[in-house]
């Protein structure tokens, strides 16, 4: 009984975390055209992640502002500046920075 509910958990946050990645998918598309509709996606994607206690990946985790939660798309509502070992967004909703470290490929 124990093990049905366990992976009953494991197949529900796979399924939130399907649709969390859609969720961003859509908003990304929709923010240049609809900014109001593709913060709501991003809003409801936010509570599944809470409500379900996912850890984002990281193309995930770039796409949302650490400060004001909203979905931030580079060329759009932020900006995105390389300097040595860090990347630095710069969101346009809340005028926060937010530093995100990166590896490269053959490090
Ligand atoms: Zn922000």
């Amino acid at each position: 009984m124990k093990k049905n509910i366990f992976l009953k958990k494991k197949k529900e946050k796979k399924i939130a975390s399907e649709r969390i990645e859609y969720l961003l998918e859509l908003g990304k598309k929709t923010l240049k055209s609809e900014p109001k509709r593709a913060q709501r996606y991003a809003e409801i994607a936010n509570k599944i992640k809470q409500k379900f206690k996912i850890r984002p990946k990281r193309e995930q985790k770039r796409l949302i502002c650490k400060s004001c939660k909203k979905l931030i798309v580079p060329g759009v509502n932020c900006r995105v500046r390389i300097k040595g070992k860090t990347i630095t967004y710069y969101c346009f909703e809340c005028r926060h920075f937010t530093r995100l470290g990166y590896k490269h490929k053959n490090d």
